[in-house]
């Protein structure tokens, strides 16, 4: 009887104690508010903070912004006594000297800056010039033995000009286990594209433009690459890579092949077939560029909960607090605020601390909430520190990133970047259908995404990372007015000056996002396990071999 009794106790004091952290986690997710993520993104994306380009001004005074507000919030110091890790960086800012021209044995074909290429430089030398270098197509220029392919073979390309095509064979080849099918790998990247035409021995690489393979228009490709470009500070000043990289468009392409009586629409179908055998073209390509340099340090900025009985093991959240500064002026306008990119994330990452520090124990393992910079060139501040991580690579337990958080309300789905990756894809979910939501597998995954952004550089170094957010579903008025409302935004704002803060501004489902990955990380901190990547990830293996 007396066991019985103590047993019976024993059943009522768990129930209490797990109804008790419930309301908790409600009453610690309640304190997460629209107003005060409208504040931030207010402040961060005004005029005075000159689009938070890294280095100017702009950096200076958001990184000032950022500690106060880690600091009100109650957030420790991550490094050491403070809050910014230094990011040694170099910007360079190149000057077209003699425009790109491709010159066939009958005609010359002269290419307008802006209009036709982009191309730079990030070889820290002052005068590049390609002199008659001549012009090879090497289909996608990926060389992957996972899949049997090599775009390289018995292709001679040192010191010449190689012409590639955007993404990657899978984009519509219907084959989900070919290159991921519609899903972008990481041979879809321009980043890789640039990396194997350097290893090949290249001297200089262009990519042919499509929205569709690329992910986005070629007024993006303009607006990031025709102011500085930043970097991180290289040990050899860049000379392994190719002198020249950059992009043509579409119909400058056609026009070339054209001119050599080929159709571009059907040499990029045969260049999806294996065995596909790349060709010298017969074209010299010619262009001078001169280089200016400017070594300096940004700034990622960090805080932390030290955990409890796991205090040494780390789950990061992230969301990078640069953007592109000031730019091409377009409809009277110069400064890219980037309120959407990443203002509104940075909000989201602020409220989650807020809702962690509302609740009245802590976490067992730590929390640290980073906001790197420059990501916008690259995932630059978050690559730093992934190579040099302040605390154990190996003991960060996963990663918590977002980007671009539309300002369209409350959303049914949760989309999840890079689905199937690692099984926080279920954590997500179970949260998710908890408050009436579903999981939904990135539709535009063609887009690359999970390569991205910030996640990716914990991704690389074996940390299991989400990006997950509403995005497709809105809550009363479906999944044809987020598509239109999107297509608005990409079209008008993204890497836009038109990327602003608006009164009507409907936050509720960034609200709804954060409480959402606020429970998921109150998960994530509490057990003792590490969340896995999936057998086919193409990450598992680097996580592996830290627990060997
Ligand atoms: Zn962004």
């Amino acid at each position: 009887m007396k066991i019985y009794t103590i047993y019976l106790l024993g059943v009522l004091f768990a129930l209490m104690s797990c109804e008790g952290k419930e309301e908790q986690l409600k009453t610690a997710e309640a304190v997460i508010s629209e107003d005060r993520m409208k504040e931030y993104v207010r402040e961060l994306a005004g005029d005075a903070y000159q689009g938070r380009k890294p280095f100017s001004a702009g950096e200076t005074k958001t990184i000032e912004y950022l500690q106060s507000t880690f600091q009100s919030i109650g957030l420790e110091p991550a490094n050491g006594a403070g809050y910014l890790q230094e990011v040694p960086l170099v910007k360079v800012i190149g000057a077209i000297e003699e425009p790109l021209s491709l010159v066939m044995p009958e005609a010359t074909m002269k290419m307008d800056y802006v209009d036709d290429f982009i191309i730079f430089s990030r070889r820290l030398e002052e005068k590049i010039k390609l002199n008659a270098s001549e012009v090879v197509f090497a289909g996608f220029g990926i060389v992957a033995p996972e899949y049997n392919w090599n775009d390289y073979k018995d292709l001679d390309v040192n010191g010449k000009t190689v012409i590639v095509l955007v993404s990657d064979p899978g984009l519509e080849s219907g084959n989900p286990d070919f290159f991921n099918g519609d899903a972008m790998t990481y041979y879809g990247r321009w980043t890789y594209k640039y990396e194997e035409a350097a290893r090949q021995g290249a001297e200089a690489v262009l990519i042919i433009h499509q929205d569709k393979g690329a992910g986005y228009p070629w007024s993006v490709v303009v607006n990031s690459g025709s102011t500085a470009k930043i970097y991180p500070q290289p040990e050899n000043d860049y000379k392994n890579r190719c002198k020249a990289e950059g992009w043509i468009t579409f119909n400058k392409a056609q026009e070339l092949f054209s001119t050599m009586g080929r159709d571009l629409d059907q040499l990029i179908a045969e260049a999806r077939q294996s065995g596909f055998q790349g060709f010298e073209m017969g074209v010299t390509a010619h262009l001078a560029l001169t280089n200016r340099w400017e070594k300096a340090r940004s700034h990622n900025v960090l805080g932390k909960i030290t955990g409890t009985d796991l205090a040494d093991e780390y789950l990061f959240y992230t969301a990078h607090w640069d953007h592109l500064g000031i730019g091409k002026k377009m409809d009277g306008d110069s400064i890219y605020n980037g309120a959407v990119d990443n203002g509104t994330s940075l909000a989201w990452m602020l409220e989650i601390a807020r809702a962690f520090k509302a609740m009245p124990q802590k976490p067992r393992r730590s929390i640290v909430f980073m906001a790197p910079t420059a990501e916008e060139s690259g995932l630059n501040g978050s690559g730093y520190y992934a190579d040099h991580p302040l605390y154990p690579i190996s003991k960060t337990v996963a990663n918590i990133n977002n980007d671009l958080m539309l300002p369209f309300g409350r959303c049914k789905d949760v989309m999840v970047t890079g689905y199937g990756q690692s099984d926080l894809d279920q954590l997500v979910r179970t949260e998710a259908e908890k408050r009436g939501r579903y999981i939904l597998p990135d539709p535009n995954a063609h887009t690359g995404m999970y390569y991205r952004s910030d996640h990716f550089s914990f991704a690389r170094v074996g940390v299991p990372a989400i990006f997950a957010r509403g995005n497709n579903d809105h809550w009363e008025k479906g999944k044809d007015y987020m598509t239109e409302k999107e297509q608005y935004w990409i079209t008008n704002c993204y890497h836009k000056p038109g990327d602003e803060y608006q009164q009507w501004w409907d936050l509720s489902g960034v609200v709804d996002d954060a409480q959402l990955l606020f429970r998921v990380g109150w998960e994530i901190a509490n057990t003792d396990r590490y969340p896995q990547w999936k057998a086919t990830s193409e990450f598992k293996a680097v996580r592996d071999a830290q627990f060997k």
